[in-house]
């Protein structure tokens, strides 16, 4: 019973891989939520994809956005919804700097 470990990762990093952050306002969330939801601080209708990126570094969770937090007011989160952030949106270039054709 006890012996059936543990090679894979806990939940939370789990689904961190599933997040995409949304490139506006670097909101995160599984592009299963995009699609239901949309994002809570941008307009956006189309197609998550569109405007959704895995690439970011770094998260960080916003419990009260009233608050006057320095991380607040680096990420200019203080109008947006509660959640988790990105702290950088990576370049999809930059990014995509290792394919193989190039
Ligand atoms: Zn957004």
């Amino acid at each position: 019973m006890g012996l059936e470990t543990t090679s894979t990762a806990p939940p939370a990093t789990h689904d961190l891989r599933n997040l995409v952050a949304c490139t506006d306002c670097r909101l995160l969330k599984t592009l299963d939520q995009f699609k239901e939801n949309g994002c809570e601080n941008c307009d956006h209708h189309a197609d998550p994809q569109t405007y959704t990126t895995s690439h970011f570094s770094g998260v960080t969770l916003v419990l009260d956005s009233s608050e006057k937090s320095w991380i607040a007011k680096r990420l200019d989160l203080d109008k947006r919804a509660i959640g988790m952030y990105a702290l950088d949106i990576v370049k999809d270039d930059e990014a995509m700097g290792h394919e193989d054709d190039e």
